[in-house]
């Protein structure tokens, strides 16, 4: 495919960002060439149109770049996935680990159902250890719900069972696969452009 061959090349690689000794895939590049982008996006949601996705939920922030295009396209629902204390409204949130120490991602209460089918968007996966806890959250939050309408909104501490939101794929523009992030989404398929 010609559209891959573009999209390859107009993704920079800068050495030693943001740190010493990794090579940083560098997506806005790929972005100031609106044909190699456009193929980005119409490789997703020729991909995923006729899936039945109602849910493209976007990891921050360059999750939040490819996300909004597929989901108007394939006319799904944008869920942004946040860092800590971004989101107004009441979230549940999901802690993660890093290379060193954890992270924390959110999600608004109710912006899925139960029973959604749903897409995770992010430009890159390297240990896969974000998408993994994007995958969980969206299990979640169903599971709350539910708990939500079985005890008239009391908010109980204890998550009993993971119900809801069907994840159907994670989608990334690049892929690291010497770091073996796909064998960390379990039963979750991954679907990629590239191999950085
Ligand atoms: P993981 O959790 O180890 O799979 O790391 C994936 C997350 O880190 C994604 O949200 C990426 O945006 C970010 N990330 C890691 N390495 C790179 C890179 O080389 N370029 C752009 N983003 C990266």
């Amino acid at each position: 495919d010609t559209r891959i061959a573009r999209i390859s090349s107009a993704i920079r690689v800068i050495p030693d960002f943001p740190k010493p000794g990794i090579l940083f895939q560098d997506i806005t590049t790929l972005l100031l060439d609106p044909r190699a982008f456009r193929d980005s996006i119409d490789l997703f949601v020729e991909r995923y149109k006729d899936k039945n996705i109602s849910v493209v939920a976007g990891i921050e922030a360059r999750g939040f770049i490819f996300g909004p295009p597929i989901a108007l396209a394939i006319g799904a629902k944008f869920v942004p996935m946040r860092k800590p204390k971004k989101l107004p409204g009441e979230v549940i949130s999901e802690e993660y680990s890093l290379e060193y120490g954890t992270d924390v991602m959110e999600m608004h209460v109710g912006a899925v159902q139960a029973g959604e089918r749903a897409l995770i968007v992010d430009d890159l996966i390297a240990t896969g250890g974000t998408l993994c806890a994007a995958i969980r959250l969206l299990g979640y939050q169903s599971a709350r719900k539910l708990f939500h309408d079985m005890d008239g909104g009391e908010n109980r501490p204890k998550i009993l069972e993971r119900v809801g939101v069907d994840v159907v794929e994670c989608a990334c523009v690049i892929e690291l696969p010497e770091l073996k992030g796909r064998d960390r989404l379990g039963d979750k398929p991954l679907f990629v452009l590239i191999n950085g």
